[in-house]
């Protein structure tokens, strides 16, 4: 017997198109969308305005829920949550909910491990196993917009419940474009869920393709670019994938992204001690940037971010006395910065310390 339908890995149109092939009325789509993105239920009985004969015709042919949480990891400030999930076929992933004062954001994963395989994180050391549906990454937000509902047994929408969105978790967003643009569609359509592009970051590691094809898309999410390295030499070592696609073709993508949207790219850079955080590479780092953006107007910032460490590697974070210096070499250069405070490194829920196992 096949298996189910994901309900979640339908696009709206998907969906009109099943109920209209069962003789639905053209009102339905919106009604089921709006159960399952708005009120966010979690089972077919809880659409109390569908009629129940086509609750039960979609129960027996579709399902809601492909993730299964398996286990789940408080920090110790209490403001960060890592869920570790099942999906259908016994892999696991792991995304993260964190609490600001006046936002709340979900980091998803995209992939079920990654295929770039960066020797200083986790989920590049954990190998590869697939994409991600379109469903499964909608689900991790869903996920939290319950739990935030329930503990507050809120009324809210579901954009005010989730605030913010981050594709920093598990995976290459970009090397799994179609599932992450339709979950940023589905998250986005006003009728359901309603969070603003404008609210959902992107962050790739430089998949030039993928950045090519974002700066055509209508829905201007934000970009994060993890740069990591000045140099290609450099960054060959650290970002396998800069061997594919070097920084010149890199920085004339972010240009043209930066040209076609009118958006300012972020620029993650990691520091490592003794690998990418000397001065003279800061002042590089600075002259890349200028060249490639600034000079042709084109605004850019840095987000510097310690290291996390992870089991099993060498790499470092940068003493706090190299990373600020870092900074202010690159503010003399006229780049903005800000240097990330770390975020439950106590559960291993930091950057790039996900590996899907706890
Ligand atoms: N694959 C994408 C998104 C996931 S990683 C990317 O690489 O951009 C999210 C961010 O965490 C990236 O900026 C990544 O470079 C960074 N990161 C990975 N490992 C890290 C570590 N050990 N410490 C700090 N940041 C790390
Ligand atoms: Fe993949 Fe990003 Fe980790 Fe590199 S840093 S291995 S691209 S998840």
């Amino acid at each position: 017997m096949p298996d189910k339908i994901a309900l979640l890995d339908l696009t709206y149109a998907q969906l009109r198109g099943l109920l209209t092939l069962w003789g639905e009325p053209s009102f339905r789509a919106d009604q089921v969308w709006g159960w399952l993105y708005r009120s966010l239920v979690s089972d077919f009985n809880q659409m109390r305005n569908v009629p129940k004969e086509l609750r039960a015709r979609l129960g027996e042919a579709a399902h809601l829920q492909t993730l299964t949480p398996l286990a789940d990891n408080v920090s110790a400030e209490g403001l960060t949550l890592k869920v570790l999930f099942a999906l259908r076929d016994g892999e696991t992933i792991e995304s993260v909910f964190m609490r600001y004062e006046r936002r709340r954001t979900v980091c998803v994963s995209t992939q079920v491990g990654c295929p770039i395989g960066c020797p200083f994180c986790a989920t590049g050391q954990s190998g590869f196993a697939r994409n991600l549906t379109a469903g499964e990454i909608v689900e991790q937000v869903l996920y939290f917009a319950r739990e935030v509902r329930d503990q507050e047994n809120g009324q809210q929408g579901p954009d005010s419940l989730i605030t913010n969105l981050v594709f920093m978790g598990m995976g290459e967003a970009l090397l799994n474009y179609e599932a992450t643009w339709q979950a940023i569609e589905t998250l986005n359509d006003a009728r359901g869920f309603g969070l603003g592009a404008r609210r959902m970051t992107l962050s790739t590691v430089g998949v030039v393709p993928g950045i090519q094809r974002l700066s055509q898309e209508k829905l201007q999410v934000g970009l994060a670019v993890s740069l990591h390295a000045p140099t290609d030499r450099l960054r060959d070592k650290l970002v396998p994938l800069n061997r594919r696609y070097p920084l010149c073709q890199l920085m004339a993508a972010c240009r043209d992204y930066v040209q076609n949207t009118g958006r300012r790219i972020t620029f993650e850079y990691a520091l490592i001690e003794g690998i990418n955080d000397s001065l003279e590479q800061a002042r590089r780092l600075g002259r890349l940037l200028q060249d490639a953006l600034l000079k042709v107007g084109c605004p850019c910032h840095v987000n510097l971010i310690p290291l996390n460490p992870i089991v099993g590697s060498p790499y470092q974070p940068s003493s706090r006395k190299m990373a600020l210096a870092f900074q202010r070499e690159l503010e003399r250069q006229g780049i903005s910065t800000t240097m990330r405070v770390g975020r439950g490194i106590d559960i291993q829920a930091g950057c790039g310390q996900l590996r899907g196992k706890m």
